[in-house]
């Protein structure tokens, strides 16, 4: 019996590159998109519901959606992790077996027995080392911004929510998430929920994806010139100097919000006064 080590790893034949290649990680992601889905639908019921009964926002059942929308995005962001370490991974151990001769037949791969015949010969590391060290630059590393929930729509809401429950026009610092901020700070002053173009409430609140100023369909439309019309205007809002035009405008679906949960507490108001007056009869 021959006493020869075996190699601990050998430079990547030129027809196994392929194969190499194919090693990929389990893609999950449209798994966690769903999930993520699910969890904004919801939210929504949630939210429906409880302006349905005039109910109080049941903050137990927010904070479960909040943590199950953290866990996801931590796994999503894991699954991106993992993703960059393999890639990363099998192009250096790609270029560290270019740095070798190629083991095309048995006599090369007898030149790697033993640790190598000639001792300045390269010998490369294994795919588990490459791995290894891959992984442990990309932990090291910044990661990139990377959202599950694109438009961070969710988080974003679950975030604010509890905050414009209590007072629809409340300003919100930034309504925008970030991941180092969970604290939502409102700041002072109030959020018009009315129109500044046709002077009534929001019906079809749309915001302009240019400088975030919303106002209703029914007035931003007919300002523009209609709903197909390509014309370029400067924005209706008072100081603000960019130019829209009707495809800057998308749905402010937080307005609505706004709008619906002011209508709520408007009629909740009501139906206290008359209980009150009733009870003075
Ligand atoms: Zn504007």
């Amino acid at each position: 019996m021959s006493s020869d080590t075996l190699p601990k790893s050998l430079p990547i034949h030129p027809k196994a590159t392929k194969y190499l290649h194919d090693i990929t990680v389990n893609d999950y992601t449209q798994y966690l998109q769903q999930c993520q889905r699910e969890v904004s639908a919801t939210l929504t019921q949630i939210i429906e519901t409880t302006l349905f009964i005039h109910g109080d926002l049941p903050l137990d059942l927010i904070e479960e959606l909040v943590q199950t929308n953290k866990d996801l995005q931590a796994q999503y962001e894991q699954a991106s992790v993992s993703c960059r370490i393999l890639e990363t991974a099998k192009n250096s151990y790609k270029q560290d077996s270019n740095q070798c001769q190629p083991v095309q037949s048995l006599s090369d791969w007898q030149k790697h027995v033993n640790g190598g015949i000639d001792p300045n010969m390269h010998m490369p590391k294994s795919l588990q080392t490459h791995y290894e060290e891959s992984a442990e630059t990309i932990k090291n590393s910044t990661p990139p911004a990377n959202l599950l929930d694109a438009k961070s729509k969710t988080s974003n809401l679950l975030k604010i929510l509890p905050q414009i429950w209590n007072d629809p026009t409340a300003v919100i610092r930034d309504e925008k998430p970030s991941d180092d901020d969970d604290d939502i700070k409102i700041e002072g002053g109030t959020i018009d929920l009315e129109c500044p173009i046709t002077c009534k409430q929001f019906v079809t609140p749309m915001i302009s994806k240019k400088c975030g100023h919303t106002f209703d369909k029914e007035g931003i439309t007919s300002y523009l010139g209609g709903p197909h019309s390509r014309a370029t205007k400067d924005c209706p809002q008072a100081g603000c100097s960019k130019s829209v035009s009707m495809n800057d405008f998308v749905e402010d679906n937080l307005m609505k919000l706004r709008c619906k949960i002011a209508v709520c507490i408007k009629q909740r108001q009501r139906a206290d006064l008359d209980a009150e007056s009733i009870d003075i009869i």
